[in-house]
C-alpha cells in the first residue's frame, strides 16, 4: 500500500491528506514539510487556536514553511 502523505494548508493551516486541495478553504496551496500538529476540539476556548488565528475545528499544523 502506497502511503499517503499529510499536507499542511499554507492558508488556514488544516491537516489533510490525499486531495488537491483544502477541505476548509479550498486553497490548492499547501506543504508537505511542516512541524507539528494540533488538534482542534474548541477554537474559541483554545490558547493555541487563538494564536494560530484558527476559527474551526479540526487537526492543523502547528508551523509550516
Ligand atoms: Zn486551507
Amino acid at each position: 500500500m502506497a502511503k499517503i502523505k499529510e499536507r499542511a494548508c499554507k492558508i488556514c493551516k488544516n491537516v489533510y491528506e490525499g486531495v488537491d486541495r483544502c477541505p476548509k478553504c479550498e486553497s490548492k496551496e499547501f506543504t508537505e514539510s511542516f512541524k507539528g500538529k494540533t488538534y482542534v476540539v474548541n477554537s474559541e476556548k483554545s490558547v493555541i487556536a487563538q494564536n494560530l488565528n484558527i476559527t474551526s475545528e479540526g487537526e492543523f499544523a502547528i508551523k509550516t514553511r
